[in-house]
């Protein structure tokens, strides 16, 4: 494990997961099945109880006799996230889940229920490498990326959640899904990608989920930014900015020496215009560093006239940080100069708070 305080864009492959189900695309599951010496259309009723109908326990799979659903079991559903402790608050529309995986590594995921949606924001990685000062994942360092099954998994886990009735809303399953949680997704591209594709492809491949509510959260790892722009699907970008000049991004957000704040920008603006998504610029406001007035005109400056919208975070507070969310005028006079200079801009909410569940929060830390 590489020490904290450094940065990591490769992660080690030690405490691989095994095979799943969720790991495989239709085709990959055909196999699968034929290599357990069963018909290739087992694949296709697997999916349809796994993905269709979130029957994860093949016990359950009445049109497979028991020992097929036994040979499956046992090859493609092993338990690879186990709850560990689950905590709520906001009435119980917030929870935070904690899983433990199968090599004892941590990851936590947060359910968020809102009138009309479901959020669930999800981990990526165990821990991160990108080593972010104010974020409480990133003073951890990087333990491992997470399997395409071990992403999508939190997801199929919070939709059996919403569906138990045990989460109040109107919603009966996450409708969107946003990679705030755990780790740098951009960075863990191949295992982000498969989880997407069994989150909005069509039922019985996958979740049947729309591409439109998934947010993938990025430092700005150019060249990645890039690929996703080719995948030809209508995601939602957010960058995480935090600052609008290079001297202090490279304080706030390490891998700003390698990717500067213009080729970030470049890359998002890139992104809009082939995706035709506007780009959300995340920007936490921290207490009398990047919350200055300049700040903002030369935030608003960079930003002008592109597809995009800033979401402005109230830093939230994390173990050890001397540092503080902004003054509430200070906030204000941010907000006014962005909204003066035509830029359309949000306050983001501090859901999960109390439990330690927002952004920059998550530590996986052992009761
Ligand atoms: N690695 C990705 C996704 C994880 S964090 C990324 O950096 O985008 C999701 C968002 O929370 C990021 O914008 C991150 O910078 C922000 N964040 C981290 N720590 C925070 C804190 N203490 N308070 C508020 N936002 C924070």
């Amino acid at each position: 494990m590489p020490a904290p305080g450094e940065l990591t864009l490769e992660a080690p492959r030690r405490g691989r997961p095994p095979a799943h189900l969720a790991d495989l695309d239709m085709a990959g599951r055909r196999e699968a099945m034929t290599d357990l010496g069963l018909p290739a259309f087992r694949a296709d009723q697997a999916s349809r109880h796994y993905f269709g109908r979130l029957e994860t326990d093949a016990s359950t799979w009445s049109d497979l006799s028991p020992a097929d659903r036994d040979t499956v079991a046992q090859a493609l559903l092993p338990d690879l996230l186990t709850p560990v402790r689950e905590l709520s608050c906001d009435d119980g529309a917030t929870v935070k889940v904690l899983w433990k995986l199968h090599d004892g590594s941590r990851v936590e995921s947060v359910l968020m229920g809102y009138r009309d949606r479901v959020t669930m924001c999800v981990s990526s990685q165990a821990g991160c490498g990108m080593n972010c000062p104010f974020c409480a994942t990133g003073q951890a360092g990087l333990t491992r990326n997470l399997s395409t099954a071990e992403i999508v998994g939190q997801v199929i886990a919070g939709s059996r959640l919403v569906r138990s009735g045990e989460f109040p809303g109107s919603r009966d399953r996450v409708s969107n899904v946003v990679f705030m949680g755990m780790g740098e997704p951009l960075a863990n591209y191949r295992a982000l990608m498969g989880a997407i594709h069994r989150m909005v492809d069509p039922v019985p491949e996958g979740l049947g989920m729309s591409a439109r509510g998934i947010t993938v959260s990025t430092v700005g790892l150019v060249p990645r930014m890039r690929e996703l722009a080719t995948e030809g699907l209508p995601l939602r970008l957010a960058v995480s900015l935090h600052a609008p000049d290079d001297e202090l991004r490279d304080t706030l957000v390490p891998i700003n020496t390698r990717y500067p704040v213009t080729e970030v920008l470049d890359a998002a603006w890139h992104y809009a215009d082939t995706t035709g998504r506007r780009v959300s610029i995340e920007y936490a406001l921290i207490r009398d560093v990047n919350d200055q007035r300049w700040r903002a005109e030369l935030l608003a400056k960079r930003l002008r006239g592109h597809l995009v919208h800033v979401n402005l975070i109230p830093l939230n507070p994390t173990p050890g940080s001397a540092w503080t969310a902004s003054d509430p005028d200070d906030e204000r006079a941010f907000v006014r100069a962005l909204e003066g200079a035509g830029v359309p801009v949000t306050v983001r909410d501090t859901r999960g708070r109390e439990i330690d569940g927002a952004c920059g929060q998550l530590a996986a830390a052992t009761p």
